[in-house]
């Protein structure tokens, strides 16, 4: 068993860590090992940790510089509200500070001049491509194998009829961007003559907004219609602009007609995209359309291990398995939180990192993860139930009158869209069969878009159940 006391220095220790981590500059971290290395000890006394040094004028600015992110330190790192840092003056301080300038003066006499300019290479043109994002570094699961498999199958053969235009969809930091730029980097290292275009579809528009500007269309239009593979991301952005999608529309179909390539990602499948004009969206869907998942455990466990081989650090197999338990919702938060590790590990090489520090640290990813998670369905059908003024009883009912068929409907729609239970589940939750939920939903989707009230009182549910409308509509 630990006790009080080593608990308390892995306190302090651990809040140092967190407190050093939480510096941005190099320059900072160093100041703050010189510093530090200047205290003499740390005691508690009540509710305060006590640091010892050599005078006053030290104290103060110490203070001024350290008291409070300390203390924050201490609290994160679990820590009662109450805890205070203070500096004072000590014996034992002032004795180490001798030492210190001892070991400096020696130092001196040894050191030569070693000053090295470091040049910051020249600028050198944009990287169109991530050089990171290669099918090399992507990790196949189920919630990606069947994009993973068409994506090397174009890469191998891009062009023509079959698979073209790919059009993969999937939630935020799932992998699009990654997968459609593998299949760039593959095409141009098989045939460097090939002329890919990696571009999101907002700077498609800005560019072609300037060359309106400056009565430029000519070479706008040339740029794109001399290209082998284009890579259309988040093509979510062109819904609305409705004569820039005229001008899209040309350059697709032209390449099309040419059999060139056309690959494009978007956050939801082409017959959710709104304001976008019904021909681009049946052009959109005469090639393949495909999911990307979130993915599994499994999946999640092994892109993180992969993630990780790039890092200068051993990272013990108890935080992958906990960042892999905790942050699910998309690949890009699971490698923020292994960044966050990192940088843990960089700012205090030596200190063993575990899953209590883990914990400290991903705190609040973990609870963005559980707000995201926490709904139930029963939670969702009280709302509805309240808003419809109808009750859980009927609900479950065999009752399909009005309004308590819509509100059972709008409850299996907003079931399947905030809580990413599967539509057996929500079946089961309804005691209903699962084409009757399937149905529900797709009666709502229709409705939303042709009347708007019942959208609005969708919108409203959403909120109240502390979630944003946005996540609805795809
Ligand atoms: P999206 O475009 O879907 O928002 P990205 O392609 O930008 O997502 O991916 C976000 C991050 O997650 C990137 O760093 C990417 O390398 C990584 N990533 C996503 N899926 C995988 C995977 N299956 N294997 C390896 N890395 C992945
Ligand atoms: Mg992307």
């Amino acid at each position: 068993m630990q006790t009080e006391t080593t608990l308390r220095a892995d306190l302090w220790t651990l809040a140092v860590a967190l407190y050093k981590m939480s510096l941005r500059s190099a320059e900072d971290i160093s100041r703050w090992d010189r510093h530090a290395a200047a205290f003499a000890s740390h005691e508690l006394e009540g509710d305060k940790f006590v640091i010892g040094v050599t005078d006053q004028y030290a104290a103060d600015y110490y203070a001024s510089l350290y008291a409070e992110p300390l203390r924050s330190a201490l609290i994160q790192a679990g820590a009662q509200p109450e805890v205070k840092v203070v500096f004072r003056v000590t014996e034992k301080a002032k004795e180490l500070e001798r030492e210190k300038q001892e070991k400096e003066r020696e130092a001196r006499k040894t050191q030569h001049e070693d000053v090295h300019v470091v040049r910051r290479p020249a600028f050198a043109s944009t990287v169109p491509l991530n050089p990171n994002y290669t099918f090399d570094n992507f990790v196949k699961g189920p919630s990606n194998s069947f994009a993973y498999a068409i994506a090397t199958a174009i890469a191998k053969e891009p062009g023509g009829n079959t698979n073209n235009p790919f059009f993969i969809w999937g939630g935020a930091g799932l992998g699009k961007t990654h997968l459609m730029q593998a299949i760039g980097h593959h095409v141009m290292q098989r045939d460097p003559s090939k002329s890919v275009c990696y571009i999101t579809s907002e700077t498609f528009l800005n560019e072609y907004i300037n060359a309106l500007s400056n009565r430029d269309m000519e070479s706008f239009r040339k740029r794109y219609r001399n290209i082998d593979l284009l890579l259309l991301d988040d093509v979510q952005f062109i819904g609305g602009k409705e004569q820039f999608q005229e001008e899209f529309f040309n350059t697709y179909s032209n390449l099309m007609t040419y059999g060139r390539q056309v690959i494009m990602t978007c956050d939801v499948p082409p017959k959710r995209l709104s304001n976008l004009e019904e021909r681009l969206i049946t052009r959109f869907q005469q090639g393949i359309v495909i999911e990307i998942e979130s993915p599994s455990y499994e999946t999640r466990l092994a892109i993180l291990k992969s993630k990780a081989k790039n890092c200068r650090h051993r990272i013990p197999e108890e935080i992958f398995t906990f960042i892999s338990e905790n942050i699910k919702s998309s690949v890009r938060a699971m490698e923020g939180a292994l960044n966050l590790i990192v940088r843990f590990i960089d700012a205090n090489p030596g200190m063993e990192i575990n899953q209590q520090i883990a914990r400290v640290l991903l705190k609040e990813h973990i609870e963005e993860e559980v707000v995201i998670k926490r709904l139930s369905i029963d939670e969702i059908v009280k709302a509805v139930c309240s808003t419809y003024d109808v009750t859980y009883a009927d609900m479950l009912s065999n009752n399909r009158t009005q309004p308590l068929a819509t509100a059972r409907q709008v409850a299996m729609f907003l079931a399947r869209k905030l809580t990413g239970n599967s539509t057996p589940t929500v079946a089961n939750e309804f005691k209903r069969n699962h084409t009757t939920v399937l149905h529900g939903t797709q009666t709502i989707q229709k409705r939303i878009d042709v009347e708007p009230e019942l959208k609005k009182t969708i919108e409203q549910i959403t909120e109240q159940l502390g979630r944003k409308p946005s996540e609805l509509f795809y």
